[in-house]
């Protein structure tokens, strides 16, 4: 065995861009850990790292390319997708302008070669491109307006510092390399104050959680800034020599007093207190702000004032001191390799409008959509208008890892590789050092990089020549502004370099402002509309913990989202904790599980995002379409919802587990989804069942490697038999799935039996006439591959209706009794549950399957495993569908 490690850099949507080792053994990525030789984040990784192995070999991700015919995804090779994608670029050129294509470059990558996919368009011709930000833009306009450019104080400075705000920052889920550095402050004695309406992970780490009302930190802010003007504890040179609009500010605030603006910040005047002693007594203060605050359509109303308290307390230009936001990720670049300047500039569309600014488009509609390194079907405001949006472009091609809910409204899948997969080099948004992006692991399957994608496509354009070079020859072209500053391509490869960028910004007290002062807020008059009673909680779309952005696979999600509101107001709204319940905004509405927390704001509704709207946590259904006055952000948190509990559970089923290898998995979330509770039992494991059905609707018998005909190594059977027939004859519909199925057909009186073979993997069968008829399979039309494993089989009891039929195995879904349903095949599975199975055989655990090992060898599961993303998503769109129309029937 060969065991290699390679230095690279995280590339994901994250601002530690921390350094990496890649452990490699035989071809394979074994290990994912933070370097300890890289300058600022010295070793440390989030928990996201390791599980990012997973991400890269997960059984869902989409290794070949693919398109959509009639309807359904074909893997094809790659110059059928790439003739595709260029010959309809061709022919939309042609017919109405290089416009027609709209190129939606997210921000889930920013590696140096990802300026070239720009700079392809750009050759096509020029096409119509995003501005504005899901992110940080407001928070970067609002600093421009006040120092004339955002710079932020190196994040080793910050160990100057005698205490730190976290406005709205939460560095342990989402700036991690900040933490060490954190702690060393509060270890000599340095005070952290977290402000931010929600309680994030990094309130562990304050001496103090101040929770403003969300889009009231300004006021907060402009509170502190008049306590400190009231003790005389200001700044007087840094306001006289070198700041301007100082006395429109100061006017600003003498038109509120400090409890008027603790006020409509929603915190009591202790906490404008203590975070003006905190700066008063404890400076130098550093204040780093989140991206939360940048999350509102006054965004510079908060930001603004917040670079004043900086200003106002001696904070600027100052070691441990600062107010700092971010980095330029894109800055140590030659633009000119943007390509802008090839072609007239062209049209642009606003990001957090982009479905509405897309079914406006007119002169040319938009024909064509290219996606690449974002999601914006889950990422952006307003889903449902995006797709509208996505719906009306005669092709969308996307270039991804995974069957998201943008590739969901894709025609042409063009399978990329992750940063493990490439070579590359980046910067961070967190820090002032460029990492190497160094390729550890081959490509997996036929995944290729973002530019061999466009390297490939440009081949098939006159302008080939112009983009055809080499990975390295463009890296000297691009970071040529790093070269300038003492870096090298062989250094880079092996360590990451820092920028020439200052330890304390304006340090030197000039600006890069007209005047070169720092300039304060001098115009503030903000709309106080009043609140709609009718939503009264602000959504909060939060990072999420333990993933990036919607960084997920389908099986990793939860049934349903889970929003967190402060107890007493779920109690006044007849809502407790767990409880289903609905939420609404003015454009949509998502079914969530509630959590009660007595310490939370009572005007906050706070969710993680990132959730599929597919695996149904579509939170960005109810967000708003609107831009940020200043910077083209996107206001997040302007939605206001309204939560109720669900008017009444649909329905109550009981899900009889047989094995822990076999959960409900898909078929449990859909349920779940469709608002049924559900009640699991386990009897394999010595839990009881109960002995009537009189407090559920339905039953759920799952599969397991039991034998139907067993009973005395299942003592339970009998008891779950009769069970089965007395839900039967009750009129409450049952499901029983594989063990279930045959269990079932035993129920009511057929032979259950061993085949002496085994049937293994994804098998198509067809409806019988009966089946296409029954309510069950209203819709479903042809079945895909459908899961199968077991090596028992039944007769029909008498009466049934055989509705699906196999080949090798004939009885694969049946009818009996009033509403009782069997099925042989796996609908449930999702991909964890099949990459198990295959594991199971692959690593000979399980003695009862060695003697079919033989039959299921390498090559099996080899062409099993490439195609298992699509068959997985085939068998889960059946499964919902199915377990959508049992439903029904249990609904009645
Ligand atoms: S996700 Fe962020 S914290 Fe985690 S390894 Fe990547 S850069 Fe570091």
């Amino acid at each position: 065995m060969t065991k290699t490690r390679i230095i690279t850099s995280c590339t994901r949507d994250c601002p530690n861009t921390c350094g990496l080792v890649a452990t490699v053994e035989d071809g394979r990525l074994v290990g994912l850990t933070g370097n300890p030789d890289h300058p600022l984040t010295s070793g440390v990784a989030c928990h996201k790292t390791g599980k990012y192995i997973r991400r890269v070999y997960s059984p869902e991700r989409i290794t070949h390319p693919m398109v959509r015919k009639n309807g359904q995804w074909e893997r094809v090779s790659w110059d059928e997708a790439l003739d595709l994608v260029a010959d309809t670029m061709k022919t939309v050129c042609e017919e109405s302008g290089p416009e027609a294509i709209l190129y939606y470059q997210g921000y889930g990558e920013r590696t140096a070669l990802k300026l070239l996919n720009k700079y392809f368009f750009n050759l096509l011709g020029g096409a119509t491109t995003m501005y504005g930000s899901l992110c940080g833009g407001a928070g970067q306009g609002s600093q421009n307006l006040d120092f004339g450019e955002r710079v932020s104080h190196d994040p080793l400075d910050h160990l100057n510092s005698n205490s730190i705000v976290l406005w709205a920052r939460n560095p342990v889920s989402t700036n991690i390399s900040l933490v060490p550095i954190i702690r060393k402050v509060k270890k000599r004695g340095g005070k952290v104050i977290v402000i931010d309406p929600a309680k994030s992970k990094s309130v562990a780490l304050a001496d103090h959680h101040i929770k403003p009302r969300p889009g009231g930190d300004g006021y907060l802010a402009m509170a502190a800034t008049k306590l400190i003007l009231a003790a005389g504890a200001e700044d007087r040179e840094f306001l006289e020599k070198y700041s301007e609009g100082v006395e429109e500010y100061l006017a600003i605030l003498e038109r509120y007093s400090v409890e008027e603006l603790c006020s409509l910040a929603g915190v009591p005047t202790s906490d404008a207190l203590i975070l003006a002693n905190t700066f008063m007594k404890h400076g130098p203060t550093s204040t780093l702000l989140g991206w939360g605050l940048h999350r509102y359509e006054y965004a510079h109303h908060s930001i603004r004032p917040i670079d004043a308290l900086g200003a106002v307390s001696g904070n600027i230009g100052v070691p441990g001191g600062g107010v700092s936001q971010g980095f330029e990720e894109y800055g140590p670049y030659d633009s000119q390799w943007w390509g802008d300047g090839l072609n007239p500039p062209r049209r642009q569309f606003l990001i957090p409008k982009v479905g509405e600014e897309i079914l406006n488009a007119k002169n040319p509609a938009v024909r064509l959509i290219y996606v690449t390194a974002g999601n914006p079907l889950c990422m952006a405001p307003n889903s449902s208008r995006i797709a509208e949006a996505f719906g009306r472009a005669e092709l969308v091609v996307y270039s991804g890892h995974f069957m998201d809910d943008t590739a969901d409204l894709a025609d042409v899948f063009l399978p990329a590789t992750t940063f493990l997969e490439e070579d590359d080099v980046v910067a961070s948004y967190g820090h002032n050092y460029v990492g190497p992006v160094n390729r550890a692991i081959e490509p997996v399957g036929e995944c290729k990089s973002e530019f061999h994608m466009f390297y490939e496509l440009a081949s098939r354009f006159p302008f080939a020549d112009w983009y055809r070079r080499p990975v390295d020859e463009w890296l000297q072209r691009i970071c040529s502004p790093i070269w300038q500053q003492g870096g090298d391509l062989e250094s880079l490869r092996r360590e990451a370099f820092r920028l020439d960028a200052p330890m304390v910004p304006y340090e030197d007290k000039t600006f890069p402002t007209e005047s070169g002062r720092f300039r304060f807020m001098t115009e503030f008059d903000p709309e106080h509309t009043a609140g709609d009673n009718a939503y009264p909680y602000k959504l909060l779309t939060i990072a999420p913990h333990g993933t990036i952005c919607s960084e997920r696979t389908v099986a990793e999600h939860e049934p349903l989202p889970v929003v967190t509101l402060n107890a007493q107001e779920a109690e006044r709204g007849g809502m407790r904790d767990g409880m289903i319940v609905l939420v609404k905004s003015p454009v949509g509405e998502v079914r969530a599980r509630l959590r009660a927390d007595a310490d939370m704001r009572r005007d906050v509704l706070v969710a993680e995002r990132g959730g599929w709207t597919k695996a149904g946590h579509g939170l960005n259904l109810l967000t708003l379409d609107m831009a940020s006055k200043v910077g083209n952000g996107t206001p997040f948190y302007e939605t206001s919802v309204a939560v109720s509990p669900e008017p009444e559970v649909k329905a109550r089923i009981l899900l009889v587990q047989n094995s822990g290898r076999a959960p409900g998995g898909t078929f449990h979330k859909a349920l779940e989804r469709g608002g049924a509770s559900l009640m699991l039992v386990r009897p394999a494991d010595g839990e009881s069942l109960p002995e009537l059905p009189d407090a559920f609707d339905g039953l759920v018998v799952l599969g397991g490697p039991q034998h139907a005909f067993d009973d005395d190594a299942s003592p339970y059977f009998p008891a779950l038999m009769r069970l089965m027939r007395e839900f039967d004859e009750a009129g409450k519909p049952v499901a029983g799935i594989c063990l279930g199925a045959q269990l079932l057909a035993r129920a009511h009186g057929a032979r259950t039996w061993g085949m002496d073979a085994l049937e293994f993997g994804f098998v198509r069968h067809a409806l019988t006439p009966e089946g296409e008829a029954d309510p069950l399979f209203m819709g479903i039309g042809e079945l895909p591959g459908l899961m199968e494993f077991h090596e028992d089989s039944f007769d029909l009891p008498d009466g049934a209706g055989l509705l699906v039929q196999g080949d090798a195995c004939a009885n694969q879904c049946f009818r009996v009794g009033r509403v009782s349903y069997g099925f042989q095949f796996h609908l449930e599975v999702d991909s964890a549950v099949v990459e198990n199975w295959i594991n199971l055989f692959k690593r000979g655990e399980i003695d009862t399957y060695a003697e079919y090992k033989k039959l299921y060898g390498p090559a099996f599961f080899e062409a099993m495993e490439a195609d298992l993303p699509l068959l997985v998503a085939r068998s889960e769109d059946f499964c919902n569908r199915v377990a959508a129309n049992w439903l029904k029937l249990v609904v009645g």
